[in-house]
């Protein structure tokens, strides 16, 4: 098919351009009553210890079993949830079945025998002007018994670009509370480093694109400087550096010689149900 695009020219239609629209469109309709079907589940990745190897905790991670497209990643559906205001009861609906799911973890053994697993939840910047976010949070914790030092939520660094004191305002309350703030794919968002000062974080996540530039041995020495930089000017500031992506042993190594202090990626395990977080957690434990 084509479509005449002025004068004499011809342009082919783009026909996956169109198969996206239709599927935009299909599922935009299908968002807002997946909540109530039950069509998401969670998916959890660990995080592990650079210097040690033991799981420390596990990002939640959404998905949406569609009735016709089957899985779905988030990155097909969360801009579409924002967009829609659907990302509010659904981010509310991701921090209570995985705080749930921490104490879970917990209860399965017998309280503590695996250590303190946290669990990291994203944040859309959506949730964060809600007025409900500091309120829901307190009564999640409150209703599953789980501590706020138990809790990590993740926020993009671009999210808080140029934040006002008023979008910090929940996170810092949050924070006060003990749960911990990481700033999510850190380094790609340009924010002046002195900026990070002002941001009641207490964890940053570097960027997969820094550890993709640890694949090649010896890595970029230009890579390896920032990457430096950014671990001990974070390490000043008393904030944890944790690396996304890590997908190879070497990558790993080359991280954990830079002071990076917990990892997550393929290498260690892709995300999964959380009986098999459970699983690593425990063979960790033991030997
Ligand atoms: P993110 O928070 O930066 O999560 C890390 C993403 O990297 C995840 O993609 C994860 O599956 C992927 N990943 C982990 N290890 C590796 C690796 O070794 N190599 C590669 N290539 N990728 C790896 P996923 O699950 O598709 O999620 C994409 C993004 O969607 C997340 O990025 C996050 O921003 C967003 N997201 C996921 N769940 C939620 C949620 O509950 N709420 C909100 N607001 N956003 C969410
Ligand atoms: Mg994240
Ligand atoms: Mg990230
Ligand atoms: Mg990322």
């Amino acid at each position: 098919r084509a479509k005449a695009a002025g004068g004499n020219r011809f342009e082919l239609a783009d026909p996956e351009a169109d198969a996206r629209a239709i599927t935009r469109h299909g599922l935009t309709t299908a968002l807002p009553t997946a909540l109530d079907r039950g069509e998401f589940f969670i998916e959890y990745q660990p995080l592990v210890h650079l210097g040690d190897g033991s799981v420390r905790g596990a990002e939640a991670l959404v998905r949406w079993l569609h009735p016709q497209h089957g899985v779905l990643s988030p990155d097909r559906f969360i801009p579409l949830a924002e967009h829609t205001g659907l990302i509010v009861p659904l981010g509310r609906w991701v921090l209570e079945q995985s705080v749930r799911q921490a104490r879970a973890w917990r209860d399965a053994n017998g309280g503590e025998e695996l250590g303190p697993l946290r669990i990291n939840v994203n944040l859309s910047p959506c949730q964060l002007t809600h007025p409900g976010l500091v309120q829901d949070t307190v009564e999640i914790l409150e209703r599953t018994g789980v501590t706020p030092d138990a809790l990590c939520l993740e926020v993009t660094e671009s999210a808080l670009i140029g934040a006002d004191d008023d979008l910090l305002k929940p996170l810092r309350r949050l924070a006060e509370m003990g749960v911990d703030i990481a700033l999510d794919d850190f380094g790609t968002g340009y924010s002046n480093l002195a900026n990070l000062r002002r941001l009641p974080v207490s964890v940053l996540k570097l960027d997969r694109s820094f550890t993709q530039s640890m694949q090649q041995f010896p890595a970029d020495p230009v890579d390896l400087k920032i990457v430096e930089g950014i671990v001990s000017l974070a390490h000043s500031l008393d904030l944890a550096v944790t690396v996304e992506g890590v997908e190879t042993g070497a990558q790993a190594e080359q991280l954990r010689i830079l002071g990076c202090d917990t990892a997550q990626g393929w290498y260690y395990a892709r995300p999964g149900p959380p009986e098999r977080l459970h699983d690593l957690a425990l063979v960790d434990a033991t030997g």
